[in-house]
């Protein structure tokens, strides 16, 4: 939350230009949408639309620098941005191309990969996913056992990835593989993979609802080129390490938290028969939700240029999602039975909503209960805390 004194008159400027354009193009039926979201990434369908009524103004790509297609925001303008979206329910963006795929190419591709990458994750021409874990391998990432032999002027890839978001939608995906078979960190390379070659099958997963939001995805000797391959050989691990930083820490989540929250109050208001303490524990939640909104500021996360503040990465993480859960706990709690006697009408509006019919805040329930796992669970992300701190007293 950002108070009037904080912003300068030109950033207070650009706050009112983002709530004019919002207040022009978000119509309501995308807001219902996204309130009733039941996957951790926005209908791919619903998201391009959105982006494409950011894209003339670069809104899209706000933390890409103008020279590579995107809008070169400030940080602050770009918290802003994201902030004001998230408050008042727009499309998530699909984070794997814009916010993972483009600013890692930016940092460790060559200038050929630069060109070819960057803008047609901007245009939209593909649409990336991300192949890190595997069946054997989550927690303890750099265990991963898919290997990629190189025979010549090509790599061969054989072996699996697993929870695949979007694959089934995605014509790009890119992997962590062991290119030597010691178990070591420099034996890992990053692979950028188009998903048409020939030996890729996606098999689709189901959540217990019916929906299907990941998959896993099988490598039957796949030929990928040597160019293929970001960063060098053997340095894959700086180079995941470096995505899985923005993706723990570089958004902005403090708008769509702040939006649950307002919505939950509105809930609490019409409750028939109010919880004991309900407004205790509503006044504690918005206390922790305004401490979460100053130390996203704080720490500038928008700008995606502290994708290297690992620990820093790890504390947002698990504050947003543990905020998150706890909102949506509450918001169960007060809707009683209701939750469990859902009105087929309150089908969430995705198009990936194959499954049972559920309310929209019991959709977020769980989807949120995904959170805490994805971007690797908070139980490991209190490791790297507290690993980090440890290394800080030696100092
Ligand atoms: C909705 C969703 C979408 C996902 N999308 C993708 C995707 O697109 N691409 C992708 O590659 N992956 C994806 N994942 C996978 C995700 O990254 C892994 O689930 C996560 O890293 C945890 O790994 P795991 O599931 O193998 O659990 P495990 O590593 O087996 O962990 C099991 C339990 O043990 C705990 N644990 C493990 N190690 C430790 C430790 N050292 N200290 C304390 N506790 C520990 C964990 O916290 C967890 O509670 C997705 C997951 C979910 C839930």
């Amino acid at each position: 939350m950002l108070f009037a004194g904080q912003l300068s008159d030109e950033q207070a400027q650009f706050r009112e230009e983002v709530r004019a354009f919002l207040a022009e193009h978000l119509d309501a039926g995308m807001v219902a949408a996204d309130d009733a979201q039941r996957s951790m990434v926005a209908d791919p369908e619903r998201s391009k639309a959105w982006i494409a009524l950011l894209r003339p103004r670069g809104w899209h790509a706000g933390h890409i620098a103008k020279e590579f297609g995107g809008a070169g925001l400030s940080p602050i303008e770009n918290y802003i941005l994201h902030y004001e979206m998230g408050l008042h329910g727009a499309p998530a963006l699909p984070p794997m191309g814009l916010y993972y795929v483009a600013p890692t190419a930016i940092e460790f591709g060559t200038q050929a990969q630069r060109d070819e990458i960057v803008p047609r994750v901007l245009d939209g021409s593909d649409y990336w996913c991300q192949g890190f874990s595997e069946p054997g391998s989550g927690s303890d990432l750099a265990s991963v056992a898919m290997f990629a032999e190189r025979r010549g002027d090509a790599y061969f890839l054989n072996g699996s990835k697993i929870w695949t978001t979007d694959a089934q939608h995605a014509n790009k995906i890119f992997c962590l593989v062991r290119t030597r078979r010691e178990n070591t960190r420099d034996a890992l390379s990053f692979m950028l993979v188009d998903m048409a070659a020939a030996g890729v099958t996606v098999r689709p997963i189901r959540l217990f609802s019916g929906d299907h939001d990941f998959n896993q995805v099988f490598f039957d000797d796949v030929e990928i080129p040597v160019e293929a391959l970001l960063g060098e050989e053997g340095n894959g691990w700086a180079v995941a390490k470096f995505l899985l930083d923005i993706e723990r820490g570089a958004f902005v989540f403090g708008g769509r938290l702040r939006r649950r929250f307002v919505r939950l109050c509105e809930r609490a208001q019409n409750c028939a028969t109010p919880l004991a303490g309900l407004w205790d524990k509503l006044a504690q939640l918005d206390i922790e939700l305004l401490a979460y909104e100053v130390t996203e500021l704080r720490l500038g996360h928008a700008a995606l240029d502290r994708s290297n503040a690992d620990a820093e990465a790890s504390v947002v993480k698990i504050e947003w999602t543990e905020l998150a859960q706890r909102i949506d706990e509450l918001h169960i709690a007060i809707s009683g039975p209701e939750t469990l006697y859902a009105d087929a009408a309150a089908r969430g509006a995705s198009t990936r909503d194959e499954g049972i019919a559920m309310p929209d805040w019991l959709a977020g329930y769980f989807n949120n209960r995904a959170a805490s796992i994805y971007g690797g669970s908070n139980e490991v992300q209190r490791n790297l805390v507290y690993r980090a701190l440890k290394q800080q007293r030696r100092r």
